[in-house]
């Protein structure tokens, strides 16, 4: 996911958790980075000048050029031809951009690892039986995802948003967890994350005193997506309360304030049904 999405990464596991936090005690003043996704981004210190403002599905964006990507909201990579918005399926999201028939092929890098590989199987086996996209073994299909291998000490990933045509990526840091392997898949599938749908504010609070500097568009809302059922704090595509926190305190709390537990154990009922709502 991308860098600071540290909320994504740390989705996780109680092993990870446990991780987490003594992560994030050692770097307070840095900024936690560890928490996401994103960690790996967050990693490197933000650099102004790489972040862009472009159009996105006829909405003025904000997002980070990177590694000659470009990221938006942490860890879901949006193409030129998308940033442009002149090409057919521009929009990602949950309205277009969808695979065709709802099969995804895909590939993994040889040097993925056999860890990571099994994570992948997994995640593959609970999209494929819990809802209508089915991923399936490339064999000479012309588009495709391929889970490439990120970094060996990293905790997150990012993948390009919706179907793009030709090969797109998945990339998974060695330490990934399962859910966030999920969550990766998810913005293939066409999925943005929970706390930029257009109603959230009624829901969430963002917490902007507690946002690291140059991180505050990552929390905007996105118009130009589809919100499809209602708000689920719990969805696998929802940042970790910590995310781009840069005092230790939440960035995303309860609308009413309270702090809410971040749930990363894989899909909710929630993420179900948006999905098969998508591919019916
Ligand atoms: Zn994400």
């Amino acid at each position: 996911m991308n860098k600071n999405l540290n909320g994504l990464l740390q989705k996780v596991w109680p092993q990870k958790k446990i991780l987490l936090s003594f992560i994030t005690v050692l770097t307070l003043a840095s900024c936690d980075k560890n928490e996401g996704i994103m960690e790996e981004a967050q990693t490197n210190s933000i650099n102004s000048q790489n972040i862009k403002k472009g159009q996105l599905g006829g909405q003025a964006i904000t997002y980070e050029r990177k590694n000659g990507m470009n990221f938006f909201q942490g860890d879901i990579v949006l193409s030129d031809e998308q940033l442009a918005g002149n090409e057919s399926h521009n929009k990602g999201g949950a309205t277009l951009s969808r695979w065709p028939s709802g099969k995804i092929y895909y590939t993994v890098a040889s040097n993925m690892g056999s860890i990571n590989a099994n994570k992948i199987t997994n995640a593959v086996n609970e999209y494929n039986n819990k809802t209508n996209t089915q991923w399936i073994p490339r064999t000479n299909q012309t588009n495709y995802v391929e889970f490439i291998f990120g970094s060996s000490s990293g905790y997150d990933g990012w993948a390009h948003i919706g179907y793009q045509g030709g090969k797109q990526n998945i990339s998974l840091d060695q330490n990934i967890d399962l859910a966030s392997v999920i969550h990766e898949m998810g913005h293939t599938v066409g999925l943005y994350h929970e706390h930029c749908r257009k109603d959230r504010d009624q829901y969430v609070s963002i917490q902007w005193n507690n946002i690291q500097n140059g991180q505050a568009y990552n929390f905007d809302i996105y118009n130009s997506g589809t919100d499809i059922g209602p708000f689920n704090i719990n969805s696998v595509m929802m940042y970790w309360p910590n995310s781009y926190s840069k005092n230790g305190q939440p960035t995303i709390k309860r609308a009413n304030g309270t702090n809410f537990t971040y749930n990363r154990t894989g899909f909710t009922t929630g993420d179900l049904n948006t999905i098969n709502s998508m591919y019916p």
